[in-house]
């Protein structure tokens, strides 16, 4: 058969699949990514796209995030995996398009370093980052001084080693960018359905027919997944199982602190840190306050929908501040100002999952965001939407599909935090 032919007939297959059950394209979950998704569904043409979210707008985990963007795929030293480059450079450009277009995203595009206080550890990063095949151009090694310089006084020279300088890095407020988006789809006519969470998906004949929710069924000739931490008890209602860990994570924004808006992102392994600047403050974190929500909710935490509030992290966050000050001083001292906790989701391999949940037509998951939804969040949403409006992907969707991983090798949560040993909060997670 011709290549022509064999496409037409995948083709086919795909369209006749979609057109199964009758009604709308329908998303289940508002945050960065199910919003994405519906956004590159209509950019893609499909006319009926529903959202459906538990919550009210902007209640799930993105708002918690810290709005970097990098390309955290071209570094030996994470598990992402170059296949997640491409999903980066299309995150870096759609943020850009959308601040470019006068979206107020509190964008800026200062770079990403990545700090070493050790020489050791900056051999260690010249390795993965400066030596990757996927190396931006610009990437470039900095001593102690250079580090001073391009975080304009924030970081003490005296006690690290140096740093790797990422120029293609960005960030974003992350609210104002999941915000930015529900806005474009409520005026390209989407239809939210706030505070309906989904109960289960309806099959009839292998199909997808139906969303169940608290507020009644709602028809779907396709469903996509995009529920953040409660894409698992989706799946389960469908019989199916990811190996998904989802870990609450927590984020202060400290008192003002004089810090220059033309800052980079910074994260630094020794430390177990990320921090930026924002609005003048310091936004930060670490897994010095990250737990698995298991075992948070083994000790009392209440959780429903939404996003946690751990005191004993508050705690943990607080305590690790004075030695995050021994290289960023102005944070000495500091209270927070703000407070916030969201559940970033891991997975075994490090990576992401996108595609067709095996043996359901039309039904769709993106799940495991591995603490970078907002990087990977708008390439997820056009990936998804292009298998979805059979288009060609403009990245290859094979190393995310949902059956890379036997979810029977993984009966219980310990055994999905053993495989996590390579990975930079696996001790946090052992300690939970
Ligand atoms: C402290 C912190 C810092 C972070 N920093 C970064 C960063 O700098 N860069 C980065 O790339 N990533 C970062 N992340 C990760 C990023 O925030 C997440 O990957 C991303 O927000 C996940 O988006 P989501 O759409 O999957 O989840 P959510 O935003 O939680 O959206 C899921 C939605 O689904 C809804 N929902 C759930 N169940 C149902 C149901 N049954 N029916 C209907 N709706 C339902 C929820 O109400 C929610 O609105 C950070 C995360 C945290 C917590």
């Amino acid at each position: 058969m011709t290549t022509v032919k064999v496409r037409r007939k995948i083709r086919l297959a795909l369209v006749s699949s979609m057109a199964q059950h009758a009604g709308p394209i329908c998303v289940i979950g508002a945050g960065i990514i199910g919003t994405s998704a519906a956004f590159h569904l209509v950019e893609s043409g499909a006319r009926d796209v529903v959202v459906v979210d538990a919550g009210q707008p902007l209640s799930g985990t993105t708002p918690a995030g810290a709005g970097f963007v990098a390309r955290f795929g071209a570094d030996h030293n994470r598990r992402l995996g170059p296949c997640t480059v491409p999903l980066q450079d299309y995150g870096l450009a759609f943020y850009r398009r959308l601040h470019e277009s006068g979206a107020d995203l509190e964008f800026a595009d200062n770079g990403n370093l990545v700090l070493a206080r050790t020489s050791t550890m900056l051999d260690t990063m010249t390795e993965g980052i400066l030596r990757h095949p996927d190396v931006a151009s610009g990437t470039r090694l900095l001593d102690a001084d250079g580090v001073a310089e391009v975080t304009l006084g924030a970081v003490d020279p005296a006690v690290v080693a140096g740093g790797i300088y990422m120029p293609e890095g960005i960030q974003v407020t992350t609210e104002l960018a999941q915000h930015e988006l529900i806005t474009r789809l409520e005026s390209a006519g989407v239809q939210f359905h706030w505070e309906t969470p989904a109960t289960g998906v309806r099959i009839v004949d292998g199909a997808v027919s139906a969303i169940e929710t608290n507020e009644g069924t709602i028809e779907a000739s396709t469903i996509v997944l995009a529920a953040g931490a409660w894409t698992q008890s989706l799946l389960a209602s469908v019989d199916r199982r990811l190996p998904l860990i989802p870990m609450v994570a927590t984020r202060f924004v400290s008192e003002p602190a004089g810090l220059s808006p033309l800052m980079p992102t910074v994260q630094c392994l020794e430390l177990n840190l990320w921090l930026r600047e924002l609005h003048g403050a310091f936004s930060w974190g670490g897994s010095f306050s990250y737990r698995l929500l298991s075992a948070l909710i083994e000790d009392g935490l209440e959780f429903g929908y939404g996003r946690p509030v751990s005191s004993v992290l508050l705690d943990a966050q607080d305590e690790h501040r004075e030695q995050i000050a021994e290289v960023f001083p102005a944070l000495s001292g500091l209270s927070a100002s703000e407070t916030i906790q969201g559940i970033p989701v891991y997975t075994v391999d490090g990576g992401l999952y996108l595609g067709p949940v095996p043996g359901i037509d039309g039904l769709w998951a993106l799940a495991g965001d591995s603490e970078s939804g907002i990087t990977h969040g708008p390439g997820m949403g056009k990936l998804v939407a292009q298998l979805i409006m059979n288009e060609q992907p403009f990245a290859d969707p094979t190393p995310f599909r949902l059956d890379r991983v036997d979810p029977a090798s993984y009966p219980d949560e310990a055994s999905m935090v053993a495989a996590m040993a390579e990975d930079r909060i696996a001790k946090v997670a052992n300690l939970s």
